[in-house]
């Protein structure tokens, strides 16, 4: 049986104008899932773009200073389609759910949010950097992809790696951490095969204190995660992993997830007990 899809997005997330709820959770009883959950975009932090081009599905406001931020999600609309597919797909595990773009920087609003929605999976993100931009004031960022247009590509990764682990380290509310690996879905072919053994260390101290924290690690399945991240998840004490496709589209749900899992089972990993259980140590 595939594992849960834990980190789904609908027309309710802002970048995913191709999203259907309904028909995803028809695409789940088609291919046999058991069991997903909708985790809408909780985007806070805005993204300068110094002229940047803005991907045609984009949906949100640039404002005067030339910084881009997601709309907003549409709580009661979202909760009502999720009563709604519950419904018409009773054989299937519909949970709620938030992808939260960095908690640890907006706990307030982020507080209010996973209330309002009483989302049953929270996945914390980071999607940003700090500008490095002669122009950018202190506390200001750019997408994670634009840090390659300001860093050196490995500086990239480290970067992200290091605000992975400081929010893991946070009492933001989240259960699992999304794409550990997010800035390798921009790595530049130029820069040449990624040097894992110049990013061991960090990827090491991000996975300590996210297990230390007693969060779970997603395998992300919008790009394979690299076994030997999955291992040292292991070695740091990680004892919970989760399966996320990331879709924005009902196609794209659970893609990969035969290989995930069999990656996980190799790694160690074996399935709970009921659907949505992460899978712990075998
Ligand atoms: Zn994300
Ligand atoms: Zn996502």
């Amino acid at each position: 049986m595939l594992p849960a899809d834990g980190h789904v997005h609908s027309q309710f997330s802002w970048d995913a104008p191709a999203g259907d709820m309904h028909a995803t959770c028809a695409r789940a009883v088609e291919i046999g899932l058991p069991a997903l959950a909708f985790t809408e975009h909780v985007d806070l932090t805005r993204w300068n773009l110094h002229g940047q081009p803005l991907p045609e599905r984009y949906r949100g406001q640039v404002d005067a200073h030339g910084a881009f931020l997601g709309n907003p999600l549409e709580v009661q609309a979202y909760l009502d389609e999720v009563e709604r597919c519950r419904h018409d797909f009773p054989g299937l595990r519909i949970w709620s759910g938030l992808e939260l773009s960095e908690p640890h920087w907006h706990p307030a609003a982020v507080a209010d949010l996973v209330s309002a929605t009483g989302a049953e999976r929270l996945v914390g993100s980071v999607h940003a950097l700090p500008d490095l931009h002669p122009d950018a004031a202190q506390g200001e960022h750019v997408e994670t992809g634009n840090g390659y247009l300001q860093r050196p590509p490995v500086e990239v990764v480290r970067a992200y790696l290091a605000e992975v682990t400081a929010l893991a380290a946070s009492d933001a509310p989240f259960a699992v951490l999304a794409h550990v690996d997010y800035p390798l879905r921009t790595w530049p072919a130029s820069a040449g095969p990624v040097p894992w053994d110049a990013l061991e260390d960090d990827v090491r101290t991000a996975l300590s204190a996210l297990a230390a924290s007693g969060r779970a690690l997603e395998l992300n399945t919008r790009r394979p995660l690299e076994g030997r991240v999955l291992r040292w998840w292991r070695e740091a004490g990680g004892d919970a992993v989760a399966f996320g496709s990331d879709a924005h589209h009902p196609d794209a749900l659970a893609h990969g997830f035969r290989d995930a899992a069999a990656l996980a089972g190799a790694c160690g990993f074996r399935p709970g007990a009921t659907p949505f259980a992460l899978w712990g140590r075998a």
